[in-house]
């Protein structure tokens, strides 16, 4: 049979309708829910010539074995956030299953074709994201952390993953699941408006941005708001007031998708009668470029000691969290558009500012490459989530078409050079 686009939609319905409530998705990792939806999955593949399996950290793999061992993966996540959308992750594992199907169909293919469900990606339950493509990638390291992690009902992490037969002391054992992974394909929804402000259904990603997370802390002089002359006032909430202000012109500056987010500033004694005296703010800077992410990170810097000058108050800066961006890789980039530009006429390259799974695989070394479908209205992790059919439809194509040239790239590739 060949390609059918609308089964990918008519399964997603299916999904939502067997998965969801009146307020959306249901599927949280390591829930009931999720695991029916992972059956769900199984009996939906029933009958094609491929292995199940799910490995340590609870990814469920369906492979169909071709002339070679090297692998085409394609993978998303069937978990979901509570009351969430009808495509997050979903749309990538169904688009994924009908791909595996169409080459399942066609007889034996030069590479092995696999199809990954990655557990627990958005860590909705305990806080821990990308759970199951950072064990299989082997960027976990936060093993001790897990163990102590809690659910809003108390139980804790290792408890809630032995209910579905996983040891958390073996996740790491996944790792082997990428060894002889030539190449990487995950479509997702955009979850942003970047698309449907170009008016395109689909776009290739870059990369995940390089994130700098700061609290910085302004401290200036208590004071009472009726007897302080304004020009004696050391006050730590102009510091941040200007700071928030000038970030805008340091991504304007740096562009390139350039973002920076002053998400919360709490001041003290906070008070209607007291100047501010100690400011506690929040910042995020995401670029795709590293360099360009240290410089934003340096101008913001520099710029909070030249306002803690004018304001004669002190500031000090301490890091929250940063990664480095994660660029996906080049040969495939030019892939993915080419697929693109036949069934949709246009693509455009963007970067992603929410993390992936595919964001793993790339740092263990795969060569990996995403696609966006639009999203209408940018809404994503909420039931109004929703994209339009033909969009959904296109999508499946493309992935279809990407993971078709990836083969023929990977086959042309001896395994002996580096693919990169
Ligand atoms: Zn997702």
């Amino acid at each position: 049979m060949p390609l059918t686009p609308s089964r990918t939609v008519e399964e997603l319905r299916e999904l939502q309708q067997l998965t969801g409530d009146e307020n959306g998705a249901q599927r949280v990792a390591w829930t009931e829910t999720w695991e029916r939806a992972r059956g769900w999955l199984r009996e939906t593949l029933a009958g094609l010539p491929l292995d199940e399996e799910i490995d340590e950290a609870g990814n469920q793999w369906f492979t169909v074995r071709g002339a070679s061992e090297r692998a085409l993966l394609i993978g998303g996540h069937l978990d979901s956030v509570p009351n969430g959308g009808w495509l997050d992750g979903c749309l990538n594992v169904m688009a994924g299953a009908e791909v595996l199907r169409r080459i399942a169909e066609d007889g034996e293919p030069a590479l092995t074709v696999r199809l990954v469900n990655w557990a627990d990606e958005e860590g909705a339950r305990f806080g821990r994201s990308l759970f199951g493509s950072s064990a299989a990638a082997g960027s976990m390291a936060d093993q001790e952390e897990l163990r102590q992690k809690r659910d809003a009902d108390g139980v804790a992490l290792p408890e809630a993953l032995a209910e579905h037969g996983v040891d958390l002391d073996r996740a790491l054992d996944a790792r082997r699941q990428l060894e002889g992974a030539a190449a990487y394909l995950e479509l997702h929804i955009e979850q942003g408006p970047v698309l449907e402000g170009l008016d395109l259904p689909l776009g290739v990603v870059l990369g995940t941005f390089g994130v700098e997370r700061h609290l910085i802390t302004w401290t200036g002089q208590a004071a009472h708001a009726g007897s302080t002359p304004m020009d004696r006032r050391r006050d730590a909430l102009a510091g941040a007031a200007k700071l928030a202000i000038e970030i805008r012109d340091v991504a304007a500056r740096t562009g390139d998708g350039a973002v920076c987010t002053s998400g919360g500033v709490v001041c003290k004694p906070g008070i209607v009668t007291s100047v501010v005296e100690t400011a506690e703010q929040l910042l995020d800077q995401r670029h795709l470029d590293g360099a360009k992410l240290a410089h934003m990170l340096g101008e913001a810097k520099e710029a909070s000691e030249r306002f803690a000058r004018e304001e004669s108050i002190d500031v000090s800066w301490s890091k929250i969290w940063s990664i480095e961006p994660i660029p996906f890789d080049g040969e495939l980039i030019e892939l993915a558009d080419q697929s693109i530009v036949e069934v949709a006429g246009r693509s455009h390259r963007l970067p992603s500012g929410p993390l992936h799974d595919a964001a793993e695989v790339a740092r263990a070394g795969v060569p990996t490459v995403m696609l966006f479908v639009q999203s209408l209205r940018g809404l994503s992790h909420t039931k109004l989530e929703d994209t339009k059919a033909e969009h959904l439809e296109l999508s499946v194509r493309a992935l279809d078409g990407l993971a078709s040239k990836a083969i023929a790239w990977i086959s042309a590739t001896s395994p002996a050079t580096p693919s990169r």
